[in-house]
């Protein structure tokens, strides 16, 4: 006797992972601060007989039936595997996120299901993003945050899916532990053409930055769109343009091609000056911000700085202390005055702060960071400071 179609489908699908007819694709992300790819989304396809199907003729099926707990399952299963075959042929740093459902949310084992993953794959956690949507948070909002506390001190990360859709609520972006936001395509796709669109999707990007979370824009698909998403201070993009969602052997190609997101923005319009005396810090910072895009200058000390500044545009100096000759401060002051345009930051020892005091208050300094330094917070520092810098500088015409 013939099953109806949705039945079937249901049936077909309850035996699809057993008999191997899932897989995962792969959409890579370009990181807008480097130009590079920063990871992939995991995206599921099915074979179903020769045919491939797309998430939206099954998953919602499989969410009704709830078999997408299981297949859930297998998803964050196979992801951490293909991070661990990544890892060993020196891949190591890649990020793969993947999507969950409200189902999983709510079966109660979701919590395990990752951290067996990550165990049995050898898969260090903040390789791992789950995206979730605001509307599966909202059915009970306390119980959410509590698991996805739970899910961050696993380590993984967590990023709002869809943003944009449904609930929109700029509390949640606060409530939740979230590290990323991702701007549904639907806001994207009108972004350049309409005023209020462009200005909601401004607002998100903004907002969502002073919460410390970075930004992704789902969907793109022209470069106009791109470069608008650029100028916005958008973090990452996900599209069509950049990549479309593809088997492991296409995104590795890509990696391996080491495909970078077009028109990056003058080199010169991201220059950063580090100026310190002990040559390891210049080299540990160096290090540091490699991935990050900027053209790096150094100076040993404060004069070799500002002749460095004299020759080129530099948007933001990182300035040690204590150095020979003339102190950190009165450098920056004096860079104040030659070049205000130029963002001033302190990097030194946390007994430098009396005398860094002053010049904070007199506006010499915008920030003072402390040695020794995490390499992730410096680096966001620093994007916030070029953000903070290119704001400033594109409000200096308007002045009186
Ligand atoms: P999503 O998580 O928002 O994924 C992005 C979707 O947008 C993907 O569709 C992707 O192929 C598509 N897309 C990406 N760039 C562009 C673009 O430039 N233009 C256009 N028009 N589309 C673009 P896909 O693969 O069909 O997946 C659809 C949805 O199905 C996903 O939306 C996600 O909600 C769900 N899904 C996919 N895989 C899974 C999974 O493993 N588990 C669960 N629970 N849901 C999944
Ligand atoms: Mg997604
Ligand atoms: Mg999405």
């Amino acid at each position: 006797m013939s099953q109806a179609p949705a039945l079937e489908l249901e049936s077909d699908l309850s035996q699809a992972m057993q008999r191997g007819e899932l897989e995962l694709f792969f959409q890579a992300k370009g990181d807008l601060h480097n130009g590079r790819i920063h990871g992939a989304e995991a995206l599921l396809r099915w074979w179903r007989g020769e045919r491939l199907t797309q998430p939206g003729e099954f998953i919602p099926v499989a969410e009704k039936s709830g078999l997408i707990v299981p297949i859930g399952a297998w998803v964050i299963d196979a992801a951490c595997a293909y991070l661990q075959t990544w890892a060993k042929i020196g891949i190591g740093d890649t990020r793969l996120a993947v999507n969950v459902s409200a189902r999983q949310l709510l079966a109660g084992n979701l919590e395990a299901v990752v951290s067996d993953a990550l165990a049995r794959h050898g898969v260090r956690p903040e390789c791992l993003e789950l995206e979730l949507t605001e509307s599966m948070l909202m059915d009970d909002p306390e119980a959410a945050s509590a698991l996805l506390l739970r899910l961050k001190d696993i380590g993984v990360k967590i990023s709002l899916d869809d943003f944009g859709t449904g609930y929109s609520c700029f509390a949640n972006l606060s409530r939740f532990p979230l590290d990323a936001l991702k701007i549904d395509q639907s806001f994207v796709r009108l972004m350049v053409e309409e005023a209020n669109t462009a200005a909601i999707v401004a607002a998100i990007i903004a907002l969502a930055h002073r919460l410390g979370l970075r930004v992704v824009a789902e969907g793109v698909e022209t470069e106009a769109q791109l470069a608008y998403l650029r100028r916005l201070g958008c973090d990452e993009i996900q599209g069509f343009l950049f990549s479309r969602p593809v088997p492991e052997a296409d995104y590795l190609a890509l990696l391996a091609q080491g495909k970078t997101v077009s028109g990056q923005p003058e080199e010169a319009a991201r220059t950063l000056l580090l100026v310190d005396d002990e040559p390891a810090i210049l080299s540990a910072l160096r290090r540091m911000l490699r991935q990050e895009g900027y053209r790096i200058l150094t100076a040993n000390n404060a004069v070799e700085g500002l002749e460095r500044l004299a020759l080129e545009p530099v948007q933001v100096v990182i300035s040690d202390q204590r150095m020979p000759g003339m102190a950190g401060t009165e450098f920056l002051s004096r860079v104040k005055t030659m070049h205000p345009d130029c963002l001033r930051i302190i990097l030194s020892g946390q007994a430098e702060l009396p005398a860094v005091l002053d010049a904070i208050n007199d506006g010499a300094v915008y920030k003072f960071f402390t040695k020794p330094w995490d390499d992730a917070h410096l680096r966001e520092r620093i994007r916030e400071a070029f953000r903070v810098q290119a704001v400033l500088a594109s409000l200096k015409p308007s002045r009186p």
